[in-house]
């Protein structure tokens, strides 16, 4: 699928759709979702051109990788969520239910949650 730069999160990225920005590097946003399902319900994006982790995973460079993998962590461990735990999931495709065409991974914390399996 090619990358549709009028999805919402590219407008996010272009400071035309506002986010609630909780870190920000050269490769990497995050930021709050709009509709938490969780007490802390964060999403990391890179800022690259990437549908999902499929491309990004071939395509981005070694940096954008590390950029975005440290992040991840950064972000949870900035909100307090190491310790009792937290989840993260990245919905890739229609079978997963993808709503949003660019790749992002959602942090869920804050509460005990539920077991998850497919
Ligand atoms: P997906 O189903 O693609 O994995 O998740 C997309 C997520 O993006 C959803 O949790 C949804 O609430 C969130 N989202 C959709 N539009 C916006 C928006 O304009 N701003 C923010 N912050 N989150 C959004």
């Amino acid at each position: 699928m090619a990358y549709d730069p009028n999805n919402i999160f590219a407008k996010i990225l272009r400071g035309e759709v506002p986010s609630k920005k909780v870190h920000e590097d050269e490769h990497t946003l995050a930021f709050h979702d709009i509709n938490p399902l969780t007490p802390s319900h964060i999403l990391v994006i890179p800022k690259g051109p990437y549908v999902s982790f499929d491309d990004f995973s071939e395509k981005a460079s070694d940096a954008e990788i590390a950029a975005f993998t440290r992040a991840i962590g950064k972000v949870a461990r900035d909100h307090g969520l190491a310790g009792d735990g937290y989840r993260i999931l990245a919905n890739i495709g229609e079978n997963a239910h993808q709503e949003v065409p660019h790749l992002h991974v959602h942090i869920f914390g804050g509460k005990r949650l539920g077991r998850m399996l497919p």
